[in-house]
């Protein structure tokens, strides 16, 4: 069954070379019990390393049913390790935090067989005496009964040749003598045992004794034939089943709850590291929160103020709210807005408007806003026709009369619930009658938009703020083609009207493009959001960066379990998706705690700053996929390395 012819295995540590093996050659048939002994440091563990295909020979033939091994590629030696061979290690090599019946399901998976399918494994723990210990983990088991465990894992898959490296050397006799009966056992069902040991009397139970010196076979001793009716082997190792993506699941579902028992068992240390993935997750869901939020209440106010709008004022510079200087030529009048309106036939209508604040009381309460002086069509000029009431009319404003449309921040402050229209409020101290609701219109970056009393502008003007000219007026185009006509024929009729002198005419008065004005401000917000984006991709950089850290740490930390693993049978790809569902594990963890914390963080804002915020679904997705993203993307190089160890060396590593 096994041919060796001639294998050599030189350990190199530094300069000097170690010759472990030195030209061994040798048969093994099916059904046989063989012990390999010989003092330590003959070569043993290497030989049988090499038989179990968890090594390779650095010269020399194995031929296994007549095939070089040398040419199979690493798949393949990953099947027959896992359905071929069974391997039990003198340190037992359990996985800790891991039931006994999950550590004997593990070869199953690597197999390509149904992980969820316990009965198998249940009944080998029945079989070496375990049935009742099937969910204790390794730490809460005897030295005994946990190489027992090991034992029902290496057979499993049903393998047909059994490895043991000094399977009794870490038990008491009693433990040791339990272990060889389940080999003899074993063998007497027709699998082939080969184990290393260096105690006789363990030697004196086999067929067949392989002692060896100095990296060669010094002598052979056969007791007995092989069993009777060996479980033949096959001539090719059994492909692995070809699983599909669904046939993964199982396996996956595995590695994840791997994944989060590795993770809860450094909290710590995996919170510290998902912390760069959840900052980055969180700005990038307040970012887009704020920047989406910023973009509503711009185009709110767009559609608020109304299309093909033009607002025209005195050239006087303005600084923060406050005019300075005002040019005698250019000072706006309630005539200017009549004749706007009645001489240009590219112009719709207009709206003169003052502005101001003031005092408005009700019984005892008081309350300062803001109080905007229009005309009868200011509501529907601006989108603000009252939800309750009615707006005040043409007569109502040439008569100065007393009336108030309000807004909803003062008319809370004043009625609460109650119902406000045809009441009388005190503004600066003179009765109104309140005549409307204002429509609801939110915060936005400007501040509470519902802090807000509209009067007639004649009474705002005359009455409430003692003025004679208006601050501005709102000029409708019939249409969105007569935008550029109706802004020529606006300043042409009123450096006439005010005849402003050529030097001044540049100056005199300020003519703005509402469309325009909010073009500015939406690109303005567009470049904040992108400089806000970058500065969330930096920290996600960081975070994957964290998350490949701790990623790397965790596989040289766990090199041990990698050996293991691939001596069970495991293949690369089976390393890779559990290391890369840990990394994804991890990131989208942060990545779901760094969208709770953005969506706190929004509301946050909005809350305390006043700004509009609004959480997109589409902001959330992104969330996720970028952490996802990031998980696989700096996962991937600390999985390949998982991958890519030799089994043994992996093993042995301390
Ligand atoms: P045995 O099992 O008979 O005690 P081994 O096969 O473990 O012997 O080792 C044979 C020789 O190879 C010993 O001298 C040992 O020190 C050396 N050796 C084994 N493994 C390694 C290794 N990974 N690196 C270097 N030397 C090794």
């Amino acid at each position: 069954m096994i041919h060796l012819e001639g294998i050599r295995k030189t350990y190199r540590l530094g300069d000097t070379e170690v010759h472990a093996l030195r030209g061994v050659s040798l048969r093994i048939e099916p059904g046989e019990f063989t012990a390999i002994m010989g003092p330590s440091g003959s070569g043993k563990s290497t030989l049988l390393h090499l038989l179990g295909l968890l090594d390779a020979p650095d010269a020399g033939s194995y031929r296994l049913l007549g095939s070089e091994v040398a040419g199979l590629g690493e798949d393949a030696l990953a099947a027959l390790r896992s359905r071929t061979f069974g391997f039990v290690f003198q340190q037992f090599h359990l996985l800790a935090r891991t039931s006994a019946l999950e550590n004997v399901i593990l070869p199953r998976v690597y197999a390509g067989r149904a992980a969820g399918d316990t009965a198998k494994a249940a009944a080998l723990l029945g079989d070496v005496g375990l049935g009742d210990r099937a969910e204790h983990r390794p730490n809460e088991l005897s030295g005994g009964q946990q190489q027992r465990v090991a034992i029902a894992r290496a057979l499993v898959n049903s393998p047909r040749v059994l490895f043991a490296d000094e399977p009794t050397g870490n038990l008491d006799t009693k433990s040791g003598d339990e272990i060889m009966e389940v080999f003899e056992r074993l063998n007497r069902s027709g699998v082939t045992v080969i184990l290393v040991t260096h105690e006789p009397e363990i030697a004196a139970r086999c067929r067949r004794v392989i002692h060896m010196r100095d990296g060669v076979v010094e002598r052979d001793e056969r007791r007995g034939p092989p069993v009777a009716a060996p479980i033949p082997v096959d001539r090719a190792a059994p492909p692995s089943p070809r699983r599909g993506l669904l046939g993964l699941l199982p396996e996956l579902s595995l590695y994840f709850s791997q994944a989060l028992r590795a993770l809860l068992a450094n909290k710590l240390r995996s919170a510290l590291s998902m912390l760069g993935i959840l900052i980055g997750v969180a700005s990038v869901i307040a970012m887009l929160a704020v920047g989406a939020g910023a973009r509503r209440s711009i185009e709110e106010r767009l559609s608020s103020l109304g299309s093909n709008l033009l607002m025209l004022s005195s050239g006087a510079r303005r600084v923060g709210g406050v005019s300075m200087e005002r040019g005698a030529a250019a000072r706006l009048t309630l005539a200017d807005a009549r004749d706007l309106a009645a001489s240009l036939t590219a112009v719709k209508r207009t709206c003169p408007l003052v502005q101001g604040r003031v005092q408005v009381n009700v019984g005892g309460s008081n309350q300062s806003t803001r109080v905007l002086g229009g005309g009868a069509n200011y509501g529907e000029m601006h989108a603000s026709s009252p939800v309750h009431g009615r707006f005040f009319t043409e007569d109502e404003v040439s008569e100065r009369a007393r009336v108030a449309v309000m807004g909803l921040t003062p008319l809370r402050a004043l009625f609460g619930d109650r119902d406000p229209v045809g009441e009388t409020v005190k503004i600066n101290r003179i009765n109104f009658t309140v005549i409307g609701v204002l429509p609801e219109k939110g915060s936005g970056m400007g501040g509470d938009q519902d802090d807000r009393v509209i009067v007639p502008v004649t009474t705002a003007m005359y009455r409430l703020l003692g003025r004679q000219y208006v601050d501005s007026i709102d000029i409708e185009a019939v249409g969105a083609e007569k935008m550029a006509e109706a802004s020529n024929g606006v300043i042409a009729l009123m450096l006439k009207n005010h005849r402003v002198p050529p030097s001044q005419q540049g100056t005199a008065f300020d003519l703005r493009n509402m469309a325009e004005v909010q073009a500015m401000l939406t690109q303005t917000s567009q470049t904040l959001s992108l400089l806000l984006a970058s500065i969330a991709a930096v920290s996600l950089l960081v975070g994957g960066i964290g998350i490949m850290n701790i990623m790397l740490v965790s596989v040289a930390e766990r090199t041990r379990e990698i050996g293991l693993r691939k001596a069970l049978g495991a293949k690369r790809r089976d390393l890779l998706a559990q290391f890369l569902v840990e990394a994804l594990v991890l990131s989208l963890l942060g990545g779901a705690i760094g969208v709770v914390l953005g969506i706190g963080c929004s509301l946050l804002v909005s809350l305390l700053a006043g700004w509009a915020t609004v959480i997109t679904p589409l902001s959330v997705i992104l969330g996720f996929l970028f952490s996802a993203l990031i998980g696989i993307l700096f996962g991937i190089l600390p999985a390949r390395r998982a991958a890519a160890m030799n089994p043994i060396e992996a093993l042995r590593s301390e």
